[in-house]
């Protein structure tokens, strides 16, 4: 074996150590033609909604190496939040991967862990950590790097494992052993489209973040527009069908990793508990979790939606 080979192969063993469900390398480089038009069009169509933030640092966006000097390769890996234990049915629902600590500390955490076990075999390895903070397509990368395919409903599906799963990159200077990406494996499967309620995913791979309930309950700062508080049901942060639509996710194992279990108070809140709660609760239930993104008045905006929703469908107010 050579070194290069046996170096990828030491690397792989390491982020499985540290928990990774999957590691896969890459060169860094420009985004492929095919990818690049895709994201071009779907920022000319505004898809974005209002974060704006996509439409910055597309020289980055479109070709990572920019991020670190002297960038030869991306590593991705990933990290399954599918929860060990579930909020109960009848209680209002978060979307999974916001059950424990924040992620984005968690990843790079054991992505600087990684980073260091590589700079320990090659001394001169340098290079930087992301995890959803960068003008990175993590999961273009991750397919790239061989981890899986981009589904229909835009998430990276990992094969006999699903898509809940958190990503994370290394940018290094370092060349390693590269693996081949895979091909899709959706077929004629269309059961994401169907499953999303208010219809954002307008056809396979296209995803209006306007129409998202992930969107509109988390990083949205206005009101929720009537035809999606309609369809939220009983989730006020986040949404989760299309995953659990996917066939894929049968696979889904439960999470390993304590940061991600969920406090028992977010397991044992009730309906009337969230209805009447306090800023200070808020701060103290949701401290270091990524919920912090809604704010609180993002999350009693959202418990209001719902409240309200029910009460139209109850007096026959709403066409559900
Ligand atoms: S997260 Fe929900 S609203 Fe957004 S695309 Fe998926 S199913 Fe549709
Ligand atoms: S639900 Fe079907 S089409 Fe959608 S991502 Fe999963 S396998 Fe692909």
């Amino acid at each position: 074996m050579n070194l290069l080979k046996e170096i990828t192969l030491q690397i792989k063993e390491e982020a499985s150590r540290l928990g990774f469900a999957a590691c896969g390398m890459a060169p860094a480089g420009e985004i492929d033609g095919e990818n690049c038009r895709f994201m071009q069009q779907w920022l000319e169509r505004k898809d974005y909604a209002g974060m704006e933030y996509m439409t910055g640092n597309l020289d980055k966006r479109m070709n990572p190496a920019l991020l670190v000097e002297g960038a030869k390769s991306i590593i991705s890996v990933a990290l399954n939040y599918y929860p060990a234990q579930f909020i109960k049915p009848s209680e209002y629902q978060f979307a999974w991967y916001a059950y424990g600590e924040d992620y984005h500390t968690v990843m790079k955490d054991k992505l600087y862990a990684l980073l260091q076990f590589i700079a320990q075999r090659l001394p001169d390895t340098e290079g930087r950590a992301f995890c959803d903070t960068a003008p990175l397509l993590e999961r273009y990368w991750a397919w790239r790097c061989g981890l899986g395919w981009i589904g229909k409903n835009t998430q990276l599906i990992i094969p006999h494992a699903g898509s809940t799963f958190f990503l994370g990159e290394l940018v290094i200077n370092t060349e390693l052993e590269y693996d081949t990406p895979q091909q899709s494996r959706c077929g004629n499967c269309t059961r994401c489209l169907e499953a999303c309620p208010t219809h954002a995913l307008q056809a396979p791979f296209r995803l209006n973040a306007a129409r998202c309930l992930s969107y509109l309950t988390i990083e949205n700062r206005q009101d929720i527009p009537d035809f999606a508080a309609e369809k939220m049901g009983n989730c006020i942060y986040g949404c989760d069908r299309c995953q659990q639509a996917c066939p894929w996710n049968r696979f889904a194992t439960p999470c390993q990793e304590p940061r991600l279990t969920p406090k028992h108070e977010l397991l044992s809140m009730t309906r009337e508990g969230w209805k009447q709660l306090s800023i200070d609760e808020y701060r103290r239930i949701f401290k270091g979790s990524a919920v912090k993104r809604a704010k609180y008045e993002g999350l009693m905006r959202n418990i209001q939606c719902v409240q309200t929703a029910a009460q139209k469908k109850k007096d026959g107010l709403s066409p559900e």
